[in-house]
């Protein structure tokens, strides 16, 4: 028996990060006593397929995705003015992928101001104003919500002029609400976390921010194992900069996750290291959270570190929990020691000793190798 595994490669650094990370996790698992392999499959995804299959996410890609257990996936190129949104955004869409879990840990050896930062981030992947619910200033759809919304505001008008007003709107349900907060408290006691923290803005929207922040006392009352709280998020962001140590699982809407994220990211070390995961109740996408920094193309130079640890990720989701551990340890030794490191991890970015993508994945592979 084995894991079926959906690589998606992507284009710019994609593939070389996608190489780097399979042969990685390829490794954890031989090394690792009762671990079952990985039966790898392969699809296509971004612009480069994009010239041959007519659109950057074909049919086929979705269809492999669906018949694996998990998928792994290399940053895509958005491409620009084809009218397609995102692959990422159409992914997470058509899969149901729900919650976008982020950890943000300190690694001893990545410079950063921080010291021992254990967070995770989770957050809402589908509503919000990121639904995609948006009116452009000038058209009749504009207007007409316009008029609608000064009809039936009791008094609470958009005070600006019909042509000259854009509207995006923000949807906040009860069932969105209950299942994200749900998964992050499952998340929490199935990783020994203590307490999970809500972020609202339920002072100033009381009908989306304000429900968001009912459901999510509402689920807590379900989980009296976990410590809850609950913070407003300006206020969250001061606390998150000044004192990190204090918080734990962080459950957001879309917007406020989306911009933490990166928050967090940067509190241990930016995006280099910044693991990542889109899971729905029938599957999983696991990515790093950076782009696919097309100038880097096809040079092996690039950080694969946080795609490495999105598969670290897969591999406790896919129930290989000693060989995601084993794999994190064998990373974090890597870059603790600083050797074979990837130059945007070296003090100096001009460093000669600075080594390759796949050459850094090889001092994982020997690591894990060395402490079976
Ligand atoms: P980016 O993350 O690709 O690159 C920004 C800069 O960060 C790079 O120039 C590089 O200096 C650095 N960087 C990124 N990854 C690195 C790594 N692994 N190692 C070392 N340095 C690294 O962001 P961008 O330039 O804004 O986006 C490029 C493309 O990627 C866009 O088309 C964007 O839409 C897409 N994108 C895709 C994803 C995804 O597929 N998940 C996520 C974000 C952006």
């Amino acid at each position: 028996m084995a894991h079926n595994v959906c690589m998606i490669r992507g284009d710019g650094i994609g593939p070389e990060i996608a190489e780097a990370t399979r042969r990685c996790l390829d490794a954890a698992v031989a090394t690792t006593r009762g671990a079952k392999p990985i039966n790898w499959s392969f699809a296509e995804a971004g612009v480069d397929v994009m010239e041959t299959a007519g659109t950057p996410l074909p049919e086929e890609t979705l269809e492999a995705i669906k018949a694996a257990d998990a998928c792994i996936k290399a940053p895509v190129t958005t491409p620009v003015g084809t009218g397609f949104r995102s692959v990422n955004v159409h992914l997470r869409q058509s899969l149901g992928l729900y919650a976008c879990l982020r950890p943000c840990k300190s690694y001893p050896g990545v410079r950063s101001r921080y010291e021992d930062i254990d967070l995770v981030i989770v957050r809402e992947n589908t509503e919000d104003l990121y639904a995609g619910i948006e009116f452009e200033r000038g058209t009749e759809d504009a207007g007409q919500v316009f008029d609608t919304i000064n009809a039936t505001s009791k008094g609470k008008k958009i005070v600006s002029g019909r042509a000259t007003t854009g509207i995006s709107i923000k949807p906040i349900s009860v069932e969105g609400t209950e299942r994200i907060v749900r998964f992050a408290f499952e998340y929490a006691r199935a990783n020994g976390r203590r307490k999970v923290t809500s972020v609202h803005k339920a002072n100033i929207m009381k009908f989306t921010d304000g429900l968001w922040l009912e459901i999510s006392r509402e689920v807590a009352g379900k989980y009296t194992d976990i410590e809850f709280e609950d913070r407003i998020v300006d206020n969250m962001c001061m606390q998150l900069v000044q004192k990190p140590e204090l918080y734990d699982v962080i459950v957001l809407p879309n917007l406020y996750g989306d911009i933490l994220s990166d928050l967090c990211a940067g509190l241990v070390g930016g995006l280099g290291v910044a693991p990542g995961a889109n899971i729905g109740d029938k599957g999983a996408i696991f990515e790093a959270t950076h782009g696919s920094a097309p100038k880097y193309k096809g040079q092996n130079k690039v950080n694969p570190t946080a795609l490495i640890l999105s598969g670290m990720l897969m591999l406790r989701h896919i129930g290989e929990t000693i060989a995601g551990d084993r794999l994190e340890r064998a990373t974090a030794d890597i870059i603790r020691e600083g050797k074979d490191v990837t130059y945007d991890m070296k003090l100096d970015r001009d460093d000669p000793t600075a080594v390759g993508t796949s050459q850094m994945a090889d001092a994982i592979i020997r690591k894990l190798e060395a402490k079976r």
